[in-house]
């Protein structure tokens, strides 16, 4: 009989034990005391939730989604609804927690949480998502509320889900209630520029990180990989910036052109074709090895895990920029940083976003709106200050940005927690 064992093969590490790993670096520059080490390295709460939805063919079928609040020691917890088929408990604890540290590092008075259903909305008609929207959202009415927990849009969530959302939660306290989700249309209390906020803020930061570094943006070579909500007005903004858009991939499909695709013209036929493939404007490309093309900046906008030890050595930039949350884990921090590539990390590229939805809230509570320049100038400030803070932190602690974002988010969280004490 054979003794011989099956060859172990290494299990790659989960969004979550990545997020812990980010945080433990941290904390221990941090030397934060063991107990609250324990606080902030773990999930307050984690609601799942298995639910039917009624079919257009009249038959139901039961999903499962799921609700995490990292931490509210800042504030409400905030944080997008993810719909994905691969959508886990384990991701969306991630996703919670680093909504948490992204709050934490521009200042804005919420914590953290994300939610997910397990689902292929492409595969749903209208009718279908409306119903597992307004189902989910009535399952988790029990954690969400414009004083608790204000959920927000996220990978294949849109201003039309957000306002079911609304609604639903509207329905079941008999008044409307728009500050309890943000992400909204404008006709329902949403706010001049949320669409393109987190895309907008990205920009502002990789503004100043290229004004700080002498690193010229006019003509820099850029390949973006998601061309959803933050990808698409990102190409369009960053081609505002003098950059030359070269690569653009999405689920489906990668373009490439070395001279350059028209990221607006693309945008239009996105919008009229539902895909980027075949654009005019730009030749197919295998999207394997997308992420290596020769490029200055990177910008991966679509899921976490892209940039790993697989092919971080491979990866060409010299800049990469986080529109996505997640998208590089630690081994290739540590490739791409000894090859000198400079990361704008997550927790501050992509905190736009839920910095115009704090903006969207606040207007909703006051029922007084601002313009879009108004937005703009407010988001501008404090996503400049917040790259000031982190690059400051990092240079006194001899860390790189992320890390220096994660010692700046931490401690900002730890002091609300011993301030407010341990209850009881
Ligand atoms: P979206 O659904 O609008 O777009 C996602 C894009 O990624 C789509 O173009 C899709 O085709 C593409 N994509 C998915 N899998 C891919 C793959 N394997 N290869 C290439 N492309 C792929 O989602 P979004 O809201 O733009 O979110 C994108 C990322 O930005 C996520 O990580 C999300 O958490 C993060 N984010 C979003 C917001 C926001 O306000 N929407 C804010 C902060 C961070």
């Amino acid at each position: 009989m054979s003794t011989s064992r099956p060859i172990a093969t290494p299990v790659a590490d989960s969004a979550f034990d990545i997020a812990q790993k980010q945080f433990d670096i941290a904390a221990d520059l941090l030397h934060l005391d063991a107990n609250l080490r324990d606080v902030l390295r773990n999930c307050k709460r984690e609601l799942t939730v298995n639910f039917p939805v009624k079919l257009d063919d009249g038959s139901i079928r039961v999903y499962q989604g799921y609700r995490v609040q990292h931490n509210i020691a800042r504030g409400p917890a905030k944080g997008g609804l993810r719909f994905h088929p691969a959508v886990s408990l384990d991701e969306v604890r991630a996703l919670a927690m680093w909504m948490t540290w992204k709050c934490a590092v521009v200042g804005i008075p919420f914590g953290g949480a994300k939610g997910g259903v397990i689902c292929d909305p492409k595969k749903l008609s209208a009718s279908e998502l409306e119903n597992l929207t307004r189902r989910f959202v009535t399952e988790i009415s029990l954690l969400i509320g414009p004083d608790r927990d204000i959920p927000a849009p996220d990978v294949n969530t849109s201003p039309q889900i957000m306002s079911w959302v609304m609604d639903t939660y509207s329905m079941s306290v008999g008044h409307s209630v728009p500050a309890v989700v943000t992400g909204k249309p404008l006709s329902i209390g949403g706010s001049e520029g949320r669409l393109e906020a987190t895309a907008r803020g990205a920009v502002d930061v990789i503004v100043e990180a290229t004004k700080h570094h002498q690193f010229p943006l006019n003509g820099a070579r850029v390949v973006i990989q998601g061309f959803g909500n933050v990808g698409s007005p990102l190409a369009v903004f960053l081609q505002q910036q003098g950059c030359r858009i070269v690569g653009v991939a999405e689920e489906n499909g990668a373009i490439h052109n070395p001279r350059g695709i028209d990221a607006t013209r693309l945008r239009l036929y996105k919008r009229e074709t539902g895909s980027i493939v075949g654009f005019a404007g730009a030749e197919p490309v295998d999207p394997r090895g997308f992420l290596e093309l020769p490029c200055d900046i990177l910008a991966p906008a679509a899921l976490e895990g892209q940039i790993t030890q697989r092919n971080a050595d491979r990866v060409q930039a010299k800049m990469v920029v986080e529109a996505a949350n997640g998208p590089t884990t630690p081994e290739a921090d540590v490739i791409l940083g000894d090859r000198g590539v400079f990361i704008l990390p997550d927790i501050l590229c992509n905190a736009g976003g839920v910095t115009v939805s704090y903006f969207e809230w606040v207007q909703d509570l006051q029922s007084f709106f601002w313009d879009e320049d108004e937005v703009n100038a407010r988001l501008r400030k404090i996503m400049v200050r917040a790259f000031q803070n982190v690059e400051r932190v990092s240079d006194d602690h001899n860390v790189p940005l992320r890390t220096g974002a994660h010692i700046l988010a931490i401690s900002r969280v730890a002091e609300a927690t011993r301030t407010r004490g341990i209850f009881p």
